[in-house]
């Protein structure tokens, strides 16, 4: 029997994190297929804007787009 070491394991250190977004609602991160992080909302903040943000819906977390270098 042999187990496979999965080379990008490392990369995933932050998986399964709950975090709140900008906009109040709370996911539970995790990455889709395309190894992209993404939020599953866990609970929608009452004053959150955003339709799509409703409980079980998978949405794309701000990565690269909103981590701009300035915020720093
Ligand atoms: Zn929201």
């Amino acid at each position: 029997m042999t187990r496979q070491l999965d080379a990008t394991r490392s990369d995933i250190e932050k998986d399964g994190e709950r975090r709140r977004l900008a906009c109040g609602c709370e996911v539970q991160t995790s990455r889709d297929f395309l190894g992209r992080v993404v939020g599953t909302i866990l609970t929608r903040d009452a004053e959150c804007q955003r339709g799509e943000h409703a409980p079980g819906r998978v949405v794309i977390m701000p990565g690269r787009e909103n981590a701009r270098p300035e915020d720093r």
